[in-house]
């Protein structure tokens, strides 16, 4: 997929994606293990060519034998663009929590979240991987992909629940199913909706469809809330959230009652819609919510001729996963099955009516496991400099 360079930073980023470590089938920066890249350039500024790079990645345990390996394939790498490298490796000791800390939406604990490591304060402590699905704006794709990702992981053999943390609009009950059931409550809990595999639990099952959902920022948090923690989650491997579009109060609910593995981020591949994206990723990054990736959706267009057609400039996220250093968990296309399966909320027809939609999405399900497994290990594991 062609994704023009243009600074000398994106160059270097663009070599270490080359380097794959033994025994993973991704590249180091994919695995999110390059935490630093720092370039000096001929000219001093952006545009020059980089003399020397300074690279700072972090190495699990599993990886550990491998540092001196890779030191030398990120130098030699680093060489082909021209620069000299200066490579520093932080490793990680296995086991333990790391030490308490605040985060912005004022909580205390471990990982990016910021909860007590030893769960106590945790309301779902059966729930493995929380995360999240945002986009910048609304009509991305971000709804499909939640439960395009639930429903894949499902499939996978996973324990997954769907929150639909829409409020405000929420396409869960079509995209599932769910408002062809009515909800069902224990006492005062709910039990959630059993669909493709899926526990999902929807505000829109609670209210009336024509209506419009007008919250307050305190209404629209205490709502959130009782659907994670009054909904009999059972364990879970994964929860999805669907965030509503853009940067609102729910994500910060959410941050604030839920520790998070980590979110995705959705976007089309436009120039503008990057732009978009990038606020969702700045809104993570203040919430200290760590983004795990980003996801391209309609990325393309396959037509009845069976050409692949770039509508809106296909690679537009992968070059902003480049330019932010974020993992890339690929690219969905424009395809008329995804938007009929989601109207007839029957998603579990995405993965078996068309070899090549379930390929795409399998791939993703896949890149985004992968991510959450190594997110959770580097979360899970206090760190120790050794250069
Ligand atoms: P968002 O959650 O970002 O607002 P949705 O997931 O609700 O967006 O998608 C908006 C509409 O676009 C839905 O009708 C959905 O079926 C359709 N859609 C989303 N992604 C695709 C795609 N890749 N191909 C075809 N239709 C899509």
């Amino acid at each position: 997929m062609p994704s023009p360079q243009t600074s000398p930073k994106s160059s270097v980023i663009q070599a270490l994606r080359g380097i794959v470590p033994a025994g993973q089938d991704q590249d180091i920066v994919s695995l999110n293990l390059v935490q630093r890249v720092d370039l000096s350039t001929a000219d001093g500024g952006e545009t020059g060519a980089p003399t020397t790079a300074v690279i700072e990645a972090t190495l699990p345990p599993a990886l550990a034998a491998q540092r001196e390996t890779l030191r030398k394939q990120i130098a030699e790498a680093v060489a082909k663009v021209g620069a000299g490298a200066d490579v520093r490796f932080s490793m990680q000791l296995s086991g333990g929590g790391s030490a308490p800390q605040q985060n912005q939406a004022g909580q205390t604990g471990a990982g990016s979240a910021g909860f007590d490591a030893s769960g106590s304060n945790n309301p779902l402590p059966d729930v493995k991987h929380v995360v999240a699905v945002g986009a910048g704006k609304g009509g991305v794709g971000k709804s499909t992909v939640a439960v395009n990702l639930a429903v894949g992981l499902a499939r996978n053999g996973k324990k997954v629940g769907l929150l639909d943390g829409d409020i405000y609009g929420p396409s869960i009950p079509t995209m599932l199913g769910t408002d062809r059931y009515e909800v069902r409550a224990s006492g005062k809990t709910l039990i959630p909706f059993e669909l493709h595999g899926v526990r999902a639990m929807t505000l829109g099952a609670l209210v009336e469809d024509d209506k419009p959902l007008i919250w307050r920022g305190p209404m629209a948090h205490g709502a959130l809330k009782q659907l994670i923690t009054q909904t009999d989650w059972g364990p879970l491997d994964y929860l999805i959230v669907d965030l509503p579009p853009g940067t609102g109060d729910v994500p910060l609910t959410l941050a604030q009652t839920l520790p998070l593995t980590g979110a995705v981020v959705v976007c089309t591949p436009q120039k503008v819609a990057q732009d978009d994206a990038r606020r969702a990723i700045a809104m993570f990054n203040q919430l200290r919510i760590e983004v795990l990736g980003l996801i391209e959706n309609m990325s393309y267009f396959i037509g009845d001729d069976g050409k692949e057609y770039d509508l809106f400039g296909r690679g537009g996220a992968e070059m902003l996963a480049t330019q932010t250093g974020i993992p890339y968990l690929g690219g969905v296309p424009i395809n008329t099955d995804l938007r009929k399966n989601g109207d007839a909320g029957d998603p579990t027809a995405n993965f078996t009516k068309n070899d090549q939609l379930a390929g795409d999405l399998q791939n993703m399900v896949k890149a985004f496991e992968q991510q959450v497994s190594v997110v959770a290990m580097q979360q899970n594991a206090p760190t120790l400099t050794i250069s």
